[in-house]
């Protein structure tokens, strides 16, 4: 850590009302720069790459390819779907060309992907296709004071996906819920329900992820199982007939949309023409799914779900580090030193000159898994003392059974 800008801060921005916003800036991880904009600092950075791994493992293993697409947007192509109109969206940055003309910066991918998928997508041969990105979008978000969990600039895995029939969507589509369950699972939001959320114009229902979170901006009602959850927007007497739940079984909460899937059909591919050729060399329309998570979001969803009275507690998979050492002494400090060797990666090494109190308050504050301690008293007993930040509980371990992984 004293070769680190790594640093803890007794208080947040005044401005900044919320608490994962709070908490992630005191205990080092993101600093505010505007409403709605913040960087992410070297551990803050690895909690993001470590869920962006989760996330990709899993896109991965369902064929997804990962591509990185442009922020700056050119409008003819959004003209021909009517989204760079600020009345069809009003969320658009827009910003002016020194050679004349007007560019957009990307508050979603939906036009550029389906336009570049007619380079690559001329027969049934080529499909089904899957890409997705993590890719920073811009939207000029009229309130973001939910900090992370609402940017005007933020990180959003988004996957497209290409078929030649609505079967083979319906296929894939169900394919992706189970990689989603098992997404959300891994990064420790179990709590994370596929949700009826409006559909729009195009198809009845699209699915939300909504993790149950106090401070969520959205309104969900659930039965006792949590088999049917749906978003306040459509809660009516008809849908509930289709989903065959009564009103006096439905409880009511707030939750955090982590993510969205969405049978978009022909939305885009038919305004923007992207065709293929089936086997008897007809001309038909792609069919387009597309599934989005709010990979910042998911970040601070995280941090608000796990935190308490002490600062951040990160699950062991997405921590920044899984240990936190502090040595006492000298004889504690070379033994400390010889113990961190070849482990950076999975430990953060308080060496600061600084009260082993201090050491320990920032330790709570950052939400390391575990605390290692050695001193001249664990050291006669050959050993290092461990503590779990969840539990706050305290072992004395044996060095010959102490392994860091
Ligand atoms: P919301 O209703 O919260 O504004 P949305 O319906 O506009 O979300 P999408 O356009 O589907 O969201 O974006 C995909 C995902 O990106 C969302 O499910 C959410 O997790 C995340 N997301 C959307 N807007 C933001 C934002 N301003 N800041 C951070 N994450 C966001
Ligand atoms: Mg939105």
């Amino acid at each position: 850590m004293s070769q680190t800008f790594i640093k803890t801060l007794r208080e947040a921005p005044k401005d900044e009302i919320a608490r994962n916003g709070a908490l992630l800036t005191r205990a080092g991880y993101v600093h505010k720069e505007m409403a709605g904009v913040y960087d992410f600092l070297p551990m803050g950075l690895r909690v993001l790459e470590k869920i962006k791994s989760i996330i990709r493992e899993e896109l991965n293993k369902i064929g997804g390819q990962e591509v990185l697409l442009s922020t700056l947007q050119n409008p003819e192509l959004w003209e021909k779907t009517g989204r760079f109109s600020n009345q069809q969206v009003d969320i658009w940055f827009k910003t002016e060309l020194s050679s004349g003309g007007v560019v957009g910066l990307a508050p979603t991918h939906e036009e550029p992907i389906t336009n570049l998928m007619k380079t690559y997508i001329s027969s049934y041969k080529d499909l089904p296709l899957v890409a997705y990105q993590f890719q920073t979008k811009f939207r000029n978000e009229k309130r973001a004071k939910s900090g992370i969990l609402r940017g005007r600039e933020f990180l959003m895995k988004d996957m497209y996906s290409f078929h030649t029939s609505e079967d083979d969507l319906d296929r894939y589509y169900a394919e992706v819920e189970k990689a989603y369950e098992r997404i959300f699972a891994r990064l420790g939001l179990d709590d994370t329900y596929e949700t009826f959320a409006s559909g729009g114009i195009f198809s009845k229902y699209s699915h939300e992820y909504q993790t149950f979170l106090s401070v969520g901006e959205d309104t969900v009602y659930y039965n006792d199982d949590k088999s049917v959850v749906l978003n306040k927007e459509v809660y009516n007497d008809e849908v509930l007939g289709d989903l065959g739940v009564k009103r006096e079984d439905l409880k009511e909460t707030t939750a955090a949309e982590v993510g969205n899937i969405f049978k978009l059909k022909f939305k885009y591919s038919e305004p923007l023409g992207l065709e293929f050729s089936d086997e008897e060399n007809h001309l038909k329309t792609v069919y387009m799914g597309c599934y989005g998570i709010g990979v910042s979001r998911v970040m601070g969803v995280i941090a608000e779900k796990y935190a308490d009275e002490k600062g951040l507690v990160w699950p062991e998979q997405i921590a920044p580090y899984k240990y936190y050492l502090v040595a006492i002494g000298e004889a504690g400090a070379a033994k400390a030193e010889e113990l961190y060797a070849g482990h950076e990666e999975s430990v953060l090494y308080d060496d600061r000159a600084a009260r082993p109190g201090e050491k320990f308050a920032d330790f709570e504050l950052m939400g390391i898994p575990y605390r290692v301690v050695v001193s001249d008293k664990t050291l006669a007993e050959d050993a290092v003392e461990v503590t779990d930040r969840k539990t706050g509980e305290s072992k004395i371990v044996k060095l010959a059974d102490f392994a860091i992984d």
